[in-house]
């Protein structure tokens, strides 16, 4: 059978913003099935903003993806044809086959999906890699005890929505940081963070120094910018950042500037004994997937960790989908829903 896959591919490297002339859409006549392979249908394709690191070939921890391939991806898939006895045909799985309707992988490079279990969209979020981003970065690195404050922005978002609620857990004050009061509601309404700051706000310094009264024990950082520094001014001796994401400054163009930077960062870090380790995930694989899988399948089963999706529908609205994550326009996980 010969089958075609409608492909997103990356044809310029963008500057700043991604336009969508930076990339083309094309159809493409898709490989037969070697022994072990299957036929993939993409259901859902995850949006991450690490995906605008691999649109650029500044170096980095991960190789870029090169002009005129597809924009790679996490993706939830129907196999719907299989030369892999462990991949019947209906099975779904989670794949790694970006920005397309269609793909032949090895089964073997699949991981099968239990659709009773869990919705299988969830495999892209709370369940899966940001799900898996907030636990071992935050019990990992962030290590937050009972009674002290855990600050995270991108609160409203698949990492740190999940964040806060596992703090909680830990019996930390968890203090959650969004963009406008629609995502502030929801950090305090669905997800149980104890405060909510809004960082448009021109209140936000203030805000932030009145939610933190003894300061900041733990702070994730996912957007860096001037969020972040106003949170790096609030650590208390012997304070935790786990460095995860630095999204205010993905699409920038100049190198990031702020009153806290090179040696003054460093006197901070000095005179507080602050620990600030950047991490990615994978490296905390091997060691912590496990346990991640058996106590986040058991807090979303009973109630206690909450998740949001943002379902985009179809393909062709990929890229603009993807500006808007970067830019805030999404509450909870971002998803394609392809087909
Ligand atoms: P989100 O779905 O939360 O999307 C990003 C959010 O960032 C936006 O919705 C927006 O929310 C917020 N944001 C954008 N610009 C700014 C800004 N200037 N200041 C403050 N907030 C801003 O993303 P994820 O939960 O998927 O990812 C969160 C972070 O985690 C990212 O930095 C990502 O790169 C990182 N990450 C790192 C991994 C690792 O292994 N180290 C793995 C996975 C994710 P709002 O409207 O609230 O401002």
């Amino acid at each position: 059978m010969t089958t075609t896959s409608t492909q997103i591919r990356l044809i310029s490297r963008p500057v700043g913003e991604p336009a969508d002339s930076d990339f083309e859409i094309v159809e493409s006549e898709l490989p037969e099935l070697g022994d072990g392979d299957v036929l993939l249908r993409t259901v859902y394709l995850s949006l991450d903003p690490y995906m605008r690191g691999r649109m650029s070939d500044a170096k980095s921890y991960a190789a870029p993806v090169e002009l005129g391939q597809v924009m790679v991806g996490g993706t939830v898939c129907e196999v719907i044809e299989s030369r892999s006895p462990k991949r019947p045909v209906g099975t779904y799985v989670l794949a790694y086959t970006g920005w397309q309707t269609h793909a032949v992988v090895a089964g073997r490079h699949t991981r099968r999906l239990d659709p009773d279990s869990a919705p299988i969209s969830t495999a892209l979020g709370v369940l899966g890699m940001p799900g898996f981003t907030a636990y071992a970065g935050l019990l990992q690195i962030g290590r937050p005890a009972e009674g002290e404050t855990v600050v995270v922005a991108a609160a409203a978002g698949p990492v740190g929505s999940a964040v806060g609620q596992i703090a909680r857990v830990k019996g930390a004050r968890t203090v959650g940081i969004a963009g406008g009061p629609d995502k502030c509601r929801l950090l305090t309404d669905e997800f149980g963070f104890d405060i909510a700051l809004d960082h448009r706000s021109a209140t936000f310094t203030d805000d932030l120094a009145a939610a933190t009264p003894d300061g900041v024990d733990v702070y994730f950082e996912n957007v860096g910018g001037p969020v972040g520094e106003a949170v790096v001014r609030r650590m208390n001796t012997y304070g935790r950042i786990p460095v995860c994401g630095l999204v205010a400054q993905y699409n920038a163009t100049e190198p990031p500037v702020g009153a806290i930077a090179g040696p003054a960062l460093m006197n901070r870090i000095l005179i507080n004994s602050l620990t600030v380790r950047g991490f990615i995930q994978d490296e905390f694989l091997a060691d912590h997937h496990a346990d991640f899988l058996a106590d986040m399948t058991g807090w979303v089963a009973d109630g206690t960790v909450r998740y949001r999706e943002d379902v985009v529908d179809g393909l062709e609205h990929a890229v603009d989908a993807f500006r808007g994550l970067l830019s805030g326009r999404n509450v909870g996980k971002l998803l394609v829903r392809v087909g």
